[in-house]
C-alpha cells in the first residue's frame, strides 16, 4: 500500500481501512484529464486528484471460478463483487467525501460499479487507472489492475477531489510486471484480450475485445440470470492465495489450462 502524508490523507487513509480497505492512494489526475474527461465528462475536469481505495476479494469466492460455468459459484461471485464489495466500496467512498467536504473542499465519490455504460464497458471514470496512478499496481494483459500482493483480486473506487493532496504514484514502481506471463490470455474463454501491452495512448480494443467478452457474460447471463466469469481475475498468479501457491496441483499452468480448455468448449458449442 502507498504511504500517504498530511493529516487529511492520513485522516482518509485511516477511516478506509477502517471500513475494510487495504489499499489507499493518491493519484495526479492531472496528465491524464483528457482521458477522464472523455469517458466520463466534462464536470470531471474539475477534480485534480483521485483517492483510490481497494478492497481485496474474498479467496474463497474466486478460487472456485474455474467452475463458474456452475450456477451457484457463478451467483456467489456476483453477489460477492456487485452487492457485497461494491457496497463496500461506495460506503467508503461516501465517508472520504464526507471528510474531504468537512476540511473545506469538493469531493465527488464515483460509483464502485454503475452507472455503467454497456457498450463500452465502462464506469463513470477508470478506477483501474487511478489506482495505477496512485502507485499500487500495473494494467496487465487482462486489462484489470494487478497488485504484487493480491493480483486482480480487488475491486477500487475513487473519489475525485480538489483538496490539494500528494500523489502517492511515484513512491512506488506500478510497471508491467506480467513478463513472460499470458495466462489471462490464453484461458479467456471468449479470447477477448489480444495480449497487447497497457498503452494509454492506444484504444483499449487494441488490448481487449469487449465485444466476444460481453457476448460471452451475456450467454452466461441467459443461463444463470448472473453475467459472472471473473476467469481472468481468478487465474493470475500474481492472486493466487497462499493456499494455492502452496498447492502444486492447483496452480501447475498446464493444469490451468486443461480445467479451462473444457470451460472454452462449454462456450463454443452453445455460441
Ligand atoms: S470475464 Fe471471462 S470472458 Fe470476459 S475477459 Fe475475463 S476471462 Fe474473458
Ligand atoms: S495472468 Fe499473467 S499476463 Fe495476465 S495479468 Fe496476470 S501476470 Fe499478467
Amino acid at each position: 500500500m502507498a504511504s500517504l502524508d498530511g493529516p487529511l490523507q492520513t485522516e482518509l487513509r485511516d477511516q478506509a481501512l477502517a471500513l475494510g480497505a487495504t489499499y489507499v492512494g493518491v493519484a495526479d489526475l492531472a496528465p491524464v484529464r483528457d482521458f477522464v474527461t472523455a469517458q466520463g465528462g466534462e464536470f470531471l475536469g474539475d477534480y485534480r486528484f483521485g483517492v483510490s481505495v481497494g478492497i481485496v476479494l474474498s479467496d474463497a469466492v474466486v478460487d472456485q471460478l474455474y467452475q463458474h460455468v456452475n450456477r451457484d459459484i457463478a451467483r456467489t461471485y456476483f453477489h460477492h463483487i456487485y452487492t457485497v464489495v461494491a457496497g463496500m466500496l461506495d460506503r467508503t467512498a461516501a465517508t472520504l467525501a464526507f471528510a474531504i467536504e468537512r476540511a473545506g473542499y469538493r469531493a465527488l465519490p464515483v460509483p464502485a460499479s454503475g452507472p455503467y455504460n454497456e457498450e463500452r464497458m465502462t464506469g463513470l471514470i477508470s478506477h483501474k487507472l487511478a489506482a495505477h496512478l496512485s502507485g499500487n499496481g500495473w494494467i496487465g494483459r487482462n486489462c484489470l489492475l494487478v497488485t504484487r500482493e493480491h493480483g486482480p483480486r480487488v475491486r477500487w473506487v475513487t473519489v475525485l477531489t480538489d483538496a490539494p493532496l500528494t500523489s502517492t504514484g511515484g513512491a512506488r514502481s506500478s510497471g508491467d510486471e506480467c513478463k513472460d506471463c499470458t495466462l489471462c490470455v490464453d484461458l479467456c474463454p471468449a479470447q477477448a484480450f489480444t495480449g497487447v501491452p497497457f498503452n494509454p495512448a492506444e484504444d483499449v480494443e487494441v488490448r481487449f475485445h469487449r465485444g466476444e467478452c460481453r457476448a460471452y457474460l451475456g450467454q452466461r447471463g441467459k443461463a444463470y440470470g448472473a453475467s459472472a466469469c471473473g476467469l481472468c481475475v481468478y487465474v493470475c498468479p500474481h492472486g493466487w492465495s497462499a493456499k494455492r501457491k502452496s498447492d502444486g496441483q492447483r496452480t501447475a499452468p498446464e493444469v490451468l489450462r486443461r480445467q479451462l480448455t473444457g470451460v472454452r468448449r462449454v462456450f463454443e458449442a452453445s455460441a
